[in-house]
């Protein structure tokens, strides 16, 4: 990356060479640890000077060694992370955290403790439910997974340090929060794809590396010129996008993705950690309640004889309504990799969600790789013409 790169410009080459920092940073001493899903309590980490890693795949690298360990019909995603680690791409790692966010992600975690030698592994369980006693079982992992920590680093875990760690974390979520309320501007002044480029720098590098990239980043954008580009305003959900490739494709067919529901967009930074009473308890409740992700079920409360759909999906999905009005949002692209039963469950839901919203909606399933672009970039263009049809 070149020297001396700020704001965008730097996000940008970061995204684009996202092992090039932390292994200078490892170089230096300091110990990465890496994870995959949003639900890892990266607060903890930070608190022990550890950088905590998003470890992705690749869209442009056929797997070549994963088919050993895990069948074909299988999460694209967590075959081709699980892919790069077996080719010794994660080496540069210290360790790993995973947790069990859905059926594939233990499956695989298993077996990649004991194939691919890292120093530390630890397999943290997370319940599929948000009740008190599940929290309370949560809470409980979180203090496992502090003793781990604690012995990796021959530190304790202060409560003071975890503070300032997790207003630290917050700080990040609030000024990744600013960056979409760019986007509420008709036209946005920041393109989807590179918010989603900028919360790929953020995830792998140190977090107050990535506040002061993300303070860069906004006063850059702000002194932009709005952009004259009229097109429809989209809405991405599903799973997880870990590349631009996707979106940039969307914005190329002249529409603006506007806000998404992804792990790697807004998931992870909409709601701050609660800083009251006992932090390990903030943090389970954040991560098991706050954070919104299908793999976690949270109903409806119901008189326990008849359930009430619609309440269920407001329930569930209330959110979206607020994305769909503060964003102006014309239609929703609901994109889910094959084999993920957490998202291709829940697009039916989605679907009727929105529907009820009056927001049309194009739902797709994909294979993860490049490859796959072309197919659906047929769809997208159809899609988009039947909304220019109501917007121009
Ligand atoms: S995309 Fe779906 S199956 Fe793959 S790791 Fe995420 S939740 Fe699991």
């Amino acid at each position: 990356m070149p020297e001396g790169s700020q704001g965008i410009t730097r996000a940008k080459d970061i995204c684009r060479d996202r092992f090039r920092r932390v292994k200078e940073l490892r170089k230096e001493g300091r110990k990465i640890l890496g994870y995959i899903c949003l639900h890892a309590p990266v607060e903890m980490m930070t608190a022990l000077q550890i950088i905590p890693f998003r470890m992705l795949g690749d869209i442009y690298e056929t797997p070549t060694q994963v088919d050993r360990f895990l069948p074909r019909a299988f999460c694209p995603f967590v075959r081709s992370v699980f892919d790069l680690s077996l080719k010794g791409k994660y080496d540069f790692l210290d360790g790993m955290l995973l947790v069990h966010s859905c059926d594939a992600m233990e499956r695989t975690g298993r077996i990649w403790e004991s194939v691919v030698d890292h120093h530390y592994f630890h397999f943290m369980d997370l319940p599929t439910k948000v009740s008190e006693r599940h929290r309370k079982f949560f809470r409980e992992g979180l203090d496992d997974f502090k003793k781990t920590l604690e012995e990796l680093t021959g530190k304790e875990l202060s409560f003071e340090e975890l503070k300032k760690a997790i207003e630290s974390h917050n700080e990040q979520r609030r000024l990744v929060r600013s960056l979409y309320e760019i986007t509420e501007k008709v036209p946005p002044k920041i393109s989807g794809s590179e918010i989603l480029q900028v919360i790929g720098a953020i995830t792998s590098i140190p977090v107050e590396e990535g506040n002061k990239l993300l303070r860069e980043v906004l006063a850059e954008i702000g002194k932009r010129k709005s952009g004259k580009l009229k097109g429809p305003r989209i809405l991405v959900w599903g799973s997880v996008l870990d590349h631009p490739a996707f979106v940039e494709m969307i914005e190329d067919l002249g529409a603006h993705v506007v806000i998404d529901d992804l792990c790697t967009g807004t998931r992870g930074y909409w709601v701050d950690v609660k800083l009251d009473g006992d932090l390990l308890s903030s943090l389970a409740y954040y991560y098991l309640v706050e954070l919104r992700c299908p793999r976690t079920f949270k109903e409806a409360p119901s008189d326990g004889k008849r359930k009430d759909y619609s309440a269920d999906l407001e329930e569930r999905f209330g959110y979206l309504r607020e994305f769909a009005k503060t964003w102006k949002v014309d239609g929703a692209i609901l994109q889910s990799v094959k084999y993920c039963d957490c998202h291709g469950f829940e697009v039916p839901q989605v679907k009727d969600y929105f529907n009820s919203l009056g927001i049309t909606s194009l739902s797709l399933e994909h294979n993860y790789m490049i490859a796959d672009r072309e197919v659906l970039k047929t769809r997208v263009e159809a899609f988009l013409e039947i909304l220019r049809g109501g917007v121009e």
